[in-house]
């Protein structure tokens, strides 16, 4: 390796490590906070008002934001229904109707099928690898090209963590189980899942619990113990599923791209700032919660693994979709391409690591 390919690459692996910090670091090199200008934005979330995790991140967020600018900075949450409907963010950003949102970017896969990449991949890049990809693969100036053309500027907000498969309250003992199944589950997961025999429900949070209880779907994903004992789904739908569709969910934070260029450059380094605090602490609760609400989960829930059948079809038919998709966008081809790349890179690694660690630690 020459040497100066040799230095840029050590210098992008020792980036690497600082995931906690700014985002994009190297165009804020020189801060000093504009105290006399105030700025309101006003951010609506696709969550409940103080949603455990999701909406607890994002008040923690406004309130470092106006921290950090020592009150110059201050950025309203709505919660989801008060300004505008939970799944009305994208749009309603993009036309200035709002200034920004935080939502989960597997929702807008019907804008732009690339979008569903940004979000994260069933069978893929975990929730760290994904924000590796992101600062340092490329994946975030693909993101920012993309949703230029919405008028939009995203950074990420939070990230989940590996997620559950979902709810089920029939048990599923083979592919054959699924068919004709209602179930709660978007973005690409639900896409492999159609191709399953599922039929695939998008519904905001709020209404996914009445819909299993009333039998208006037969199975729903959400997110992993936490949240999920939290909906209630344990009640009505004791076979709690592995997961494979959402191994590192990406949320956003999300600008109209215009209102972003009037920010300062300090209150944009702020807001990107506090964006990748947001997301280490996320992911990091996340971990936590979970881990302790598995170990509280009701003796009536049973955990399954979905069958080998199943997973090697899904598999099959990942590749199915990504090809088809590829060939009917250029958007999502490329994305598609970058992605691929940084998992080929990283894989090897991950291998001799990760991967070895957790089978040797036991
Ligand atoms: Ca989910």
């Amino acid at each position: 390796m020459k040497r100066r390919e040799f230095i840029k690459n050590g210098a992008i692996a020792m980036g690497a490590i600082g995931l906690g910090g700014c985002q994009r670091p190297q165009e804020h090199q020189s801060i000093t906070i504009n105290k006399g200008k105030k700025t309101t934005l006003k951010l609506s979330t696709s969550w409940p008002a103080h949603f455990p995790i999701m909406g607890t991140g994002v008040d923690a967020f406004a309130a470092r934001c106006k921290e950090l600018s020592g009150g110059t900075l201050e950025i309203k949450v709505y919660p989801k229904d008060i300004l505008v409907p939970a799944l009305a963010v994208f749009d309603t950003t993009s036309n200035a109707q709002i200034d920004a949102f935080h939502s989960g970017v597997y929702y807008w896969k019907g804008k732009n099928s690339a979008f569903s990449i940004f979000g994260g991949m069933p069978l893929g890049l975990t929730s760290e690898e994904m924000v590796t990809w992101m600062h340092f693969g490329g994946g975030m100036e693909l993101w920012r090209k993309m949703y230029a053309k919405f008028n939009l500027y995203p950074l990420i907000g939070g990230t989940t963590g590996p997620q559950m498969g979902g709810w089920f309250k029939k048990q599923i003992l083979s592919l054959q189980d699924l068919k004709g199944l209602k179930m709660r589950i978007p973005g690409l997961g639900g896409e492999v899942m159609e191709r399953l025999g599922v039929n695939p429900v998008l519904l905001p949070p709020g209404e996914i619990y009445t819909a299993l209880e009333r039998g208006t779907i037969d199975a729903t994903e959400w997110v992993g113990p936490a949240l999920d004992t939290l909906m209630g789904f344990a009640k009505v739908a004791p076979y709690y599923y592995k997961g494979w569709h959402e191994p590192g969910s990406i949320l956003e934070i999300t600008f109209n791209l215009n209102r972003w260029n009037t920010l300062s450059k300090e209150h944009q380094a702020i807001i990107s700032c506090a964006a990748s605090e947001m997301t280490t602490n996320m992911l990091n609760e996340f971990r936590y919660k979970n881990a302790l609400a598995l170990q509280e989960l009701p003796e009536s829930v049973e955990i399954k693994e979905f069958p080998s059948d199943v997973i090697t079809k899904a598999k099959e038919v990942l590749q199915e979709v990504l090809e088809e998709e590829s060939r009917k966008s250029s958007d999502f081809k490329e994305a598609l391409e970058s992605y691929q790349a940084f998992e080929k890179l990283n894989h090897p690694y991950d291998d001799i690591t990760t991967r070895n660690f957790l089978n040797i630690r036991g």
